[in-house]
């Protein structure tokens, strides 16, 4: 097949991230201690909090988008714009594995 090896990529890249997620969760439990800690501990806390939120939020939404490429994989349309119907080149999804764009759609609107 045509894209195995970038199949193979996304893959691994979803291992790693839904890894990273599973980690991150069991951080929060841990730091998520008694409440009876003074203000500024506290804060600092809820910033790392709010720092580890942001990681994971963004974590999911890249395997969400690893998921949709590997069905669009599957589907054999991989490599189509879904904005024009035009071919995504081998090149620019070797570089932007979830791209659903081809180039031209892209900067067209501004990626
Ligand atoms: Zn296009």
């Amino acid at each position: 097949m045509k894209y195995t090896s970038l199949k193979d990529n996304l893959i691994k890249k979803q291992h790693e991230l839904e890894q990273r997620l599973a980690d991150t969760g069991k951080h929060i439990r841990r730091e998520s201690g008694p409440l009876d800690k003074d203000f500024a501990e506290q804060a600092v806390e809820t910033e790392n909090d709010e720092v580890i939120y942001a990681l994971s939020a963004s974590a999911k939404t890249e395997i969400n988008n690893i998921k949709k490429a590997l069905a669009r994989i599957d589907q054999g349309k991989y490599d189509s714009c879904i904005n024009c119907g035009g071919r995504i080149s081998y090149k620019r999804l070797q570089a932007i594995p979830y791209t659903t764009l081809c180039i031209q759609c892209a900067n067209d609107n501004g990626e």
